[in-house]
């Protein structure tokens, strides 16, 4: 494991992320909306900023949900890898993993591999890959220093506004734990993973 301070590659990302703050992208994306005559209920969770960094397209199925599945969870991971080693995880097409979202511990930093409407390979259960958003975050396990405030906060804000685009519940029979996956031999997030405090920042989002 590598220290907890960012590697080269994840100063890349951060850099390409085009030097706008949160509050700026925020702005940008409320301004959009309002603009495309959404009519849409206002207090619908506004989504956090995200980073688009795909996924080798060897690494999840191409669909057209909700079209195709409706999407009815939300499979909540811990990576066992740093940020920069699950990137090129997602983009090594031999490794036939992926996720929708994938949070960084530092800073809540949300990159997205894989469009919502495509179903991601993260969930090892076919039937939940169809039906769900995965959403990884960076860190061990068996090290909650890896579960920062800004990840939570980021994460707990990115599962409200999923939630909220595709209805979903938002409770702990939809917003679900890789280990709660049917036939899943993983233990993630585990139990460090503070569920009262992240379904609380969930349901405020
Ligand atoms: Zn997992």
């Amino acid at each position: 494991m590598e220290a907890h301070g960012p590697a080269p590659t994840r100063r890349t990302l951060l850099r390409s992320g085009a030097g706008l703050g949160a509050a700026a992208l925020a702005l940008v994306a409320t301004t959009a909306t309002a603009h495309a005559g959404d009519r849409r209920p206002r207090r619908a969770a506004a989504y956090p900023p995200t980073h688009w960094i795909p996924a080798s397209t060897s690494n999840y199925r191409v669909s057209s949900r909700p079209t195709a599945y409706p999407i009815e969870f939300v499979v909540i991971h811990v990576t066992q890898e740093t940020f920069p080693d699950a990137v090129k995880i997602f983009q090594d097409p031999a490794r036939q993993v992926s996720t929708h979202y994938m949070v960084a511990s530092a800073d809540g930093y949300i990159g997205q591999f894989v469009r919502e409407k495509d179903v991601a390979w993260h969930a090892g259960n076919k039937d939940y890959n169809n039906r769900s958003i995965g959403i990884e975050h960076e860190g061990w396990v068996d090290d909650p220093a890896w579960f920062t405030d800004e990840m939570y906060a980021s994460s707990a804000a990115l599962t409200a506004a999923v939630c909220d685009r595709f209805a979903i519940p938002k409770d702990r029979d939809h917003i679900i734990a890789h280990s709660e996956v049917p036939g899943s031999d993983h233990t993630d997030p585990g139990p460090l993973w503070d569920w009262d405090r992240y379904m609380e920042l969930v349901n405020q989002g």
